[in-house]
């Protein structure tokens, strides 16, 4: 199935039990492995998962499990615009697209370093275009994290440059303990309001847990 329909599909409820498109591995700042990962979610029963590392895609490339059914392929990618910084997700992506491949990170600091992240950061344009170069689709990820007068605002921007979605379904309360920039429930609104998908993870950077 296509990836914007697949995902389109999915209901709040299965984010909270089958399906986690949001975690990391020891491939960037996450510290399990990316192919135990995958074994723990089978054996959990889920559904669907999505490993999105930060700015690589080598998991995918040495996982034995590549092609599993279980796995929809992503990335998550550093972004600046506006003054804020924010993280796209790429979903059903091609691994092996040259473009997309371009944009990864060229040593371990890129994928793991916060610090260095931050100044390798990109425009969201030129990431959300590649993304969809390599017949993925562009999800803005915990938007609370997005440090904007008016999100509204932002997200229409980033619709412009062609977002298909945003994470609706996160674990809210971990983010940012103190400050948050937008509301829980305005990421909701906004996706009814200009059509977005409507996506959900944990953000995992340890082992997954049983619900
Ligand atoms: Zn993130
Ligand atoms: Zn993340």
């Amino acid at each position: 199935m296509d990836i914007k329909n697949l995902l389109s599909n999915f209901k709040e409820s299965d984010f909270y039990s089958k399906i986690n498109l949001h975690i990391h591995s020891n491939y960037s700042d996450g510290s399990a492995d990316f192919d135990e990962l995958i074994e723990q979610a089978k054996k959990l029963n889920m559904k669907y998962i999505s490993i999105t590392d930060h700015n690589t895609l080598e998991g995918y490339k040495n996982s034995k499990y590549k092609n599993d059914e279980i796995l929809i392929k992503g990335v998550e990618f550093d972004c600046f615009y506006k003054m804020s910084l924010l993280h796209i997700l790429g979903y059903g992506i091609d691994i092996e697209n040259e473009e997309l491949n371009s944009l990864c990170a060229k040593n371990e600091q890129e994928r793991k370093n916060d610090i260095i992240r931050l100044f390798k950061s990109r425009h969201p344009k030129k990431v959300i275009e590649k993304i969809h170069n390599a017949h993925g689709i562009a999800i803005l990820a915990h938007p609370c994290c997005c440090s904007v007068f008016s999100l509204d605002d932002f997200v229409k921007k980033l619709v412009g440059f062609g977002l298909d979605g945003i994470e609706v379904y996160y674990p809210y309360d971990r983010f940012r303990k103190i400050v948050k920039f937008s509301s829980r429930k305005l990421p909701f609104a906004l996706c009814e309001k200009y059509n977005l998908i409507k996506t959900g993870g944990s953000d995992e950077h340890s082992k997954l847990l049983e619900h």
